[in-house]
């Protein structure tokens, strides 16, 4: 049994990105969940991550050999209002590993404990967000959208002051990195030019090699972040997807999801759902998401002016050469996807009548498409007109799209309509019956999510759409 084999680059960055600080010791740690498949993938050894010191590295009471935990520093727009300094206030960076297949990754605590950029937070986490970042982290990666990964959930034994006391838990992510948009606008905020381009430098060597063939590496590299960022994007769309808190310090420049806070999936269709109960304006609405891509992505461009070129007005036209492909790659990335989720050709018109005719007739989003993907598997069609108010229009709409589909994309429907999704109201029901002492529903709902595809006909309950009285209608930011 041996312990990560840990290679720290962030750790050798100047002073001025992090703040070293260890963990806080959990007074009663006991392990909720190891994800062994995942320890396997990155090359960690499971039974040394379950054994005493492993799990005193996941709750943060031992610091493990070669470990140098930091807390790491940025900046961000929040809900579009700046904040000079926010930064890893519940979260310490445990070091670097390499994978298997050369990939280096961050293992992070997060929940572990105050940090100088605590500010007025108690640094912890409470076990419902934990649980529910688990989840859904787990569901997005099995299902191919680029994610940080949960390593483990760890319950510290602690009680955490919320609106009423709960248990506390500490999460083991992992990420390609946890630089974020914000982590370049902390030193764009401090004129610290040097930093910002030992930044881009790093971020390049990490996450975009090819960047450096570039004539103008960085140029390159605002390029590929906006490539990514709106091919995530789109993917987040098709299932349907609500981050809720787009922040620019929860936008990783590598391009994977990060930070599951009021996330949640739509049931019923609505271009404008919101769940987080912060979001009042609707600001990070399903719909909207591209539109903050493209704001979050402008905010990096801004931070990034005074390495892309020593003229401004120059660095400034590069910029919106750079972002400015956006709504392209977006917009063909969506058509892309939902055609694939109906097993149609390319079809931008067919498909914006069809987000019309869902949020008119109030459809299910997911059970839309697995309902549509077992009639083009040749099963009845009941199911599908029974997410419809009106039947009458659901065979009307059928009619259209059977002179559309084609059979030999079927494949190609199925991998783009998982089955399972972690609903809302499942979620919610895993993390109160964890509140309850019972892990059962939690550990359930982790086996059938992380298996989308597959029947499980001992789940089947697990597709359904919430009946009205477990309809989840917010989602809270839970610390
Ligand atoms: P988030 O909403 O998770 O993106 O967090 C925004 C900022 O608030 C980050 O700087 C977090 O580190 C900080 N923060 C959130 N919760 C806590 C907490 N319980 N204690 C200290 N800082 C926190
Ligand atoms: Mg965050
Ligand atoms: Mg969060």
């Amino acid at each position: 049994m041996t312990g990560p084999a840990f290679d720290n680059s962030y750790a050798r960055l100047p002073d001025g990105f992090f703040a070293r600080v260890d963990p806080d010791q959990a007074p009663e740690p006991a392990l909720i969940k190891l994800n062994t498949a995942l320890a396997e993938k990155i090359g960690l050894d499971a039974d040394w991550l379950s054994s005493e010191e492993g799990l005193a590295m996941l709750s943060g009471a031992a610091v493990a050999e070669g470990s140098e935990p930091l807390a790491m520093a940025y900046a961000g727009h929040q809900f579009g209002g700046w904040s000079p300094q926010l930064g890893d206030g519940r979260a310490h960076l445990l070091g670097e590993i390499v994978a298997p297949d050369g990939t280096r990754l961050d293992i992070q605590l997060k929940g572990s404990g105050a940090t100088p950029f605590s500010r007025n937070g108690d640094g912890k986490a409470a076990l419902g967000p934990v649980l529910r970042e688990y989840i859904v982290s787990e569901f997005m990666a099995a299902v191919g959208v680029p994610t940080t990964r949960a390593l483990a959930a760890v319950a510290t034994g602690e009680r955490v002051q919320r609106e009423t006391g709960l248990p506390g838990a500490v999460l083991t992510r992992i990420a390609q990195s946890h630089v974020r948009v914000g982590t370049f606008q902390y030193f764009f905020a401090r004129e610290q030019t040097e930093n910002i381009q030992t930044l881009a430098d790093y971020v390049i060597d990490r996450h975009y090699p090819a960047a450096k063939e570039a004539e103008n590496p960085v140029l390159a590299m605002l390029e590929m972040v906006t490539e990514r960022q709106a091919e995530l994007i789109a993917k987040w769309m098709c299932l349907g997807f609500i981050h809720g808190v787009m922040n620019t310090d929860n936008m990783q420049v590598a391009g994977e999801t990060i930070d599951y806070g009021p996330c949640a999936f739509m049931d019923s269709f609505h271009p404008n759902t919101v769940f987080s109960s912060i979001d009042r304006n609707g600001r990070y609405a399903w719909v909207n998401q591209p539109n903050i891509g493209v704001w979050n992505l402008s905010r990096l461009a801004e931070a990034l002016l005074p390495v892309l070129h020593p003229d401004q007005d120059t660095a400034i036209k590069l910029a919106e050469g750079a972002v400015g492909p956006f709504s392209d790659k977006f917009n063909t990335a969506l058509n892309n996807g939902f055609a694939a989720k109906l097993g149609i050709p390319v079809d931008p018109a067919f498909m914006q009548e069809m987000f019309k005719l869902m949020a008119d007739q109030g459809c299910d989003f997911t059970l839309f498409f697995t309902a549509l993907t077992r009639i083009a598997k040749g099963g009845p069609e009941d199911a599908f007109t029974a997410l419809f108010v009106d039947p009458m229009e659901a065979q009307l709409w059928l009619g259209k799209w059977r002179k559309l589909h084609d059979p030999v994309l079927l494949p190609a429907m199925e991998a783009a309509n998982p089955v399972f999704i972690p609903r809302n109201h499942r979620v919610e029901e895993a993390i109160q019956s964890a509140l309850a002492g019972n892990f059962t529903p939690f550990q359930t709902l982790v086996s059938v999510v992380t298996n989308p595809y597959e029947p499980q006909p001992d789940h089947a309950e697990y597709e359904s759409a919430p009946t009205p009285d477990q309809i989840v209608q917010q989602t809270f930011c839970g610390t």
